[in-house]
């Protein structure tokens, strides 16, 4: 198993490198941020299992690094706070923090947090299959089933409902499901698509009369859990 790394955004030093030194002792690769800019430039360039970010920081304060990382990452934020306010705890977790730990904390509290943390974000119980509701596909096995029944696709029908499942509740143009699915950008008839959404309708959706895949009009189409 990979060494997961962590980037710790806390100006004080004394509790950044104690922190650090400790996190490593426990198998982690950790980085250091003094400031809330040096903080938001690293969380965004480099790639993190999760950041622990202090909430008074010089330059930009945690909760806004938390809100502009949360607008582009899902990567796990724990935020640490001097202040134990119900109102600091809410906001931490409005501006999308996974959790917090209030100091001074004691570090055995602080590496539980981080291993659950982790643990919740790293475990996908259903890992080898793609679902939108009743529908089940399963990627490595080319089965689909829904409501239990199991249903036979062809292998482009196949490629077509993953990503239309990948892509649930998000309308996909008759373009961009061309790349998505035959892999280039189709400049000529785009009613190839048309034709195998049929298909495929015919397949899960008709005999189930529930049906998953949407027509936008003027747009394209989408998968609609
Ligand atoms: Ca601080």
């Amino acid at each position: 198993m990979s060494q997961n790394r962590i980037l710790i955004v806390e100006d004080e030093e004394d509790i950044a490198g104690f922190v650090s030194l400790e996190l490593q002792h426990e198998g982690y690769i950790t980085d250091v941020a003094g400031d809330g800019r040096e903080g938001l430039d690293k969380a965004l360039n480099e790639n993190w299992d999760l950041i622990l970010l202090d909430i008074m920081l010089p330059g930009l304060n945690g909760m806004e690094v938390c809100r502009r990382i949360r607008a582009v990452s899902a990567v796990p934020i724990v935020m640490l706070t001097a202040r134990q306010s119900i109102p600091d705890r809410v906001a931490g977790l409005d501006n999308g923090a996974d959790d917090y730990v209030p100091k001074p904390f004691a570090i055995e509290e602080l590496l539980a947090r981080i291993r659950v943390l982790l643990r919740r974000t790293q475990t996908q119980p259903d890992e080898d299959t793609v679902r939108a509701g009743d529908l089940v596909l399963n990627p490595s096995t080319r089965e689909v089933e829904r409501n239990g029944q199991s249903i036979s696709l062809t292998a482009r029908e196949f490629d077509l409902l993953e990503m239309f499942i990948r892509n649930k509740n998000h309308v996909l143009s008759r373009e961009v499901i061309l790349e998505k699915v035959w892999g280039y950008d189709f400049t000529g008839e785009t009613n190839v698509v048309d034709v195998y959404v049929r298909y495929l309708r015919n397949k899960v959706d008709v005999p189930f009369d529930s049906p998953l895949i949407q027509t936008v009009r003027g747009v394209g189409y989408m998968l609609k859990e």
